[in-house]
């Protein structure tokens, strides 16, 4: 099936930026096996006059671009509310520790609620992060496309064995579904938390199995004082929570980024992450993502932009969990990190925050979206944004009013009203 859609303005999210007034494209699809893509882009007027027979529908005052890519989020935690801490990272990784357990309970109904919002905010992907299965079930049954990063976490030398086990297991429930649409993928959750024995074997099963590799680095500063220094409040927590005494890190962070040679990591957060480390990530041909406002809640700083762009390296916006969030809703992230960044150039970061939920995490997902481009997978979104027209800045005025939830948003090429929610 073809069909034409057009809006008053197209966010190609190419490298140049690229705006399309009144544009429109030619899109087909199977909804049978899912074969979708986008076969040209035109003005939406001489695309309607040569295919006059299809269906052809335009979005007034509305902003077409790729669907969003939400790189990190963890689902498991989307009971939370008021039960974790914030101000500090000490303080919110003691009160995870405390109640991991009770935030667990319960729990499909708010990943139900929180898939539900990832689609009508006009996510399509999604890098779910998966420490415990709970979320594996809810998202192969969802529209959404789906990387799984199965994670790993544990630094007692004598778990390493029990702990990679269940890590197969859950790795191996998830390749029964793999599909274009569900891809398994794995996760070491830092290296501050992930004995380097571990650490290793995961590197070594992402290169064999070729799948996504992801993990959170350099989020506080006191992870960077227990990787550099082997002291500070590291030492105290594996005391208090792991009954560890004399702990010391099993890597720093150069073993750490030696172990993920050849895997293309996702490193989430690097808020403290020096020269030395941007230069090896880049190198690495790594994938750097933030979270602003879980950073805001946790450390109080936001991921220096101009640092990455010196390396060549380009931000990724997510939105984490609701342990350090208000909202998944990835448009009200952007507008809230627009406001944080007060220093940088209004119109160059209004384009970097949209290439930061589209081009740039479809890269580092592997996925075949997040630009609109001929060949590329038709998941796009659209979006009523008031004034858009008339805009002469219209990357920043999207960021300003785009509305927090989608008019329509296709998924391999098909409309809303074709998923099974
Ligand atoms: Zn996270």
């Amino acid at each position: 099936m073809k069909q034409i859609i057009g809006a008053s303005c197209i966010f190609l999210c190419d490298e140049r930026f690229s705006i399309l007034e009144n544009g429109g494209l030619l899109i087909e699809c199977d909804p049978r096996s899912q074969h979708n893509k986008i076969l040209k882009i035109q003005d939406f007027k001489s695309l309607t006059q040569s295919y006059p027979e299809l269906q052809a529908s335009f979005y007034t005052d509305s902003v077409l671009l790729p669907a969003l890519s939400n790189a990190h989020i963890h689902f498991e935690f989307s009971n939370n509310r008021s039960h974790l801490l914030y101000g500090d990272f000490p303080s919110w990784l003691s009160s995870v520790i405390t109640h991991r357990d009770d935030l667990m309970t319960e729990l499909s109904q708010s990943i139900q609620r929180e898939i539900k919002l990832q689609l009508a905010s006009g996510v399509a992907s999604v890098g779910a992060i998966s420490s415990y299965g709970y979320d594996i079930s809810p998202l192969i049954h969802s529209p959404l496309k789906v990387t799984l990063f199965n994670e790993a976490i544990g630094s007692n030398p004598e778990a390493l064995d029990f702990l990679y086990g269940n890590l197969l297991e859950r790795f191996e429930e998830c390749r029964q579904y793999s599909s274009a649409r569900f891809k398994p993928a794995l996760a070491i959750h830092s290296p501050y938390s992930t004995h380097y024995v571990l650490a290793r074997k995961i590197a070594h099963l992402a290169k064999h199995e070729g799948v996504r590799l992801s993990c959170h680095f350099l989020e506080s500063k006191e992870e960077k004082q227990w990787l550099y220094h082997q002291n500070g409040w590291f030492k105290e927590f594996f005391s208090h929570f792991f009954g560890v005494h004399q702990a010391k890190p099993s890597m720093n962070a150069l073993e750490f980024l030696d172990l993920l040679q050849d895997t293309s990591p996702l490193f989430v957060h690097c808020l403290f992450a020096d020269d030395e480390i941007l230069d090896r990530i880049a190198k690495l041909c790594g994938f750097v993502a933030c979270a602003p406002r879980s950073n805001r809640l946790l450390n109080g700083r936001y991921l220096d932009l101009d640092k990455l762009r010196y390396f060549d390296l380009h931000p990724i916006f997510s939105t984490d969990g609701l342990s350090s969030n208000h909202s998944l809703n990835l448009i009200e992230e952007i507008r809230s990190a627009f406001f944080g960044y007060a220093s940088l150039d209004a119109m160059q970061l209004a384009q970097d925050l949209i290439l930061g939920i589209t081009r740039f995490p479809a890269l580092a997902l592997g996925n075949p979206n997040g630009e609109i481009g001929e060949g590329k997978d038709a998941d796009l979104a659209i979006f009523e944004c008031e004034g858009i027209e008339s805009s002469r800045q219209k990357p920043l005025h999207f960021v300003l009013h785009a509305h927090t939830h989608v008019t329509q948003l296709y998924i391999n090429g098909q409309g809303e009203q074709t998923w099974k929610l």
